[in-house]
């Protein structure tokens, strides 16, 4: 019934009048993961995966219907410089998953969209999956069937639900926390727990040849940070030194300038502040991406651009842009 209604909406072309009387704005989609079976690598990644046919669909969809755009463009256009097509879209990944190049990267050169890779550099250096993914992993295998946390309160973890609860709470811990306090705070877990990602998970994220092969194939490529912590919940040194530190390893193995950074958003909130913001452009970002829902419009903050999480359907993310561009909340 709800497909029916939004079929009808979308034919109705009600959306498409209001959005020209908003103005412009780009939608910059967020995606994570393209797998040929999302529900082979559920168990590190949980809901990010969109499947090799969904997102075929969804890219064919953009370059037929929307107009995909740099976001060098959608820079210039938010500070006023210049203006962008009606329809305008971006494409973006996070964390930086070997799919990116293997199953996605072909699609986006197939259909002509060029795309933004946010990789996290420790991830990439260290081939290891990011913290999120190695804690879900241990929630969900270990053995044990309790957990007790730092100040003693013990977590059961007889159930799905249960597990579900610790995990999430683990999350915001590890969350506040970078570089070696994180490390160390996941193998006290995978200690405890006697639970640990299998060592060839590390071959689901990029190596370095592969994200210099996605500039030379015409993408661009931005810094995740080094370490993926919550940037608003971890002190400023660390939040500049994830900032400086992943662009400058970057620069090294592209040997080219790295301008566009993405803020992780695990647990809590928010996920960026003005210090943060201030931050990136002391260590020179020209743009950088949130997980903030709406369009980029003209006259904002270049270095906090919403962005749009698409859903896993075709339809779903016609709808989602439609919305977008007609400025409702979907
Ligand atoms: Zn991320």
């Amino acid at each position: 019934m709800k497909n029916l209604a939004r079929t009808a909406v979308l034919r109705s072309g009600v959306l498409r009048m209001i959005r020209g009387l908003r103005g412009r704005g780009a939608a910059i989609l967020m995606y994570h993961s393209v797998t040929e079976d999302p529900r082979c690598q559920d168990i590190f990644l949980g809901g990010i995966i969109h499947s090799r046919s969904a997102f075929r669909g969804q890219m064919e969809l953009l370059a037929r219907q929307y107009r995909p755009t740099s976001l060098e463009q959608v820079r210039r256009f938010v500070r006023g410089e210049s203006d962008i097509p009606d329809g305008a879209v971006v494409v973006t990944f996070d964390d930086g998953y070997v799919d990116n190049y293997e199953i996605a990267a072909p699609i986006l050169n197939e259909v002509g969209i060029p795309a933004t890779f946010y990789v996290i550099v420790g991830c990439v250096e260290q081939g290891k999956l990011p913290w999120v993914a190695r804690l879900r992993f241990i929630f969900r295998t270990t053995k044990k069937v309790r957990w007790a946390d730092s100040s003693g309160k013990v977590w059961p973890l007889s159930s799905e639900v249960e597990r579900d609860k610790a995990y999430l709470f683990s999350c915001d811990a590890c969350c506040k926390l970078a570089g070696l306090a994180q490390e160390k705070y996941v193998a006290c877990l995978e200690d405890e727990l006697d639970a640990r990602v299998p060592v060839e998970s590390g071959a689901l994220m990029l190596n370095y040849d592969q994200v210099r092969e996605l500039t030379r194939q015409g993408h661009i490529v931005g810094s995740h940070t080094m370490t993926h912590p919550n940037m608003a919940h971890v002190s400023l040194e660390e939040a500049s030194f994830e900032m400086t530190e992943s662009k400058k390893r970057l620069e090294r193995q592209l040997e080219a300038a790295v301008t566009h950074f993405s803020y992780p958003c695990p647990a809590l909130s928010p996920h960026w502040t003005e210090q943060t913001v201030a931050a990136s452009r002391d260590a020179g970002y020209e743009t950088a991406v949130t997980t903030d829902g709406g369009l980029a419009r003209k006259g904002e903050n270049p270095l906090s651009l919403n962005r749009i999480r698409p859903t896993k359907t075709v339809e779903g993310l016609r709808w989602n842009l439609e919305c977008a561009f007609a400025r409702r909340t979907v």
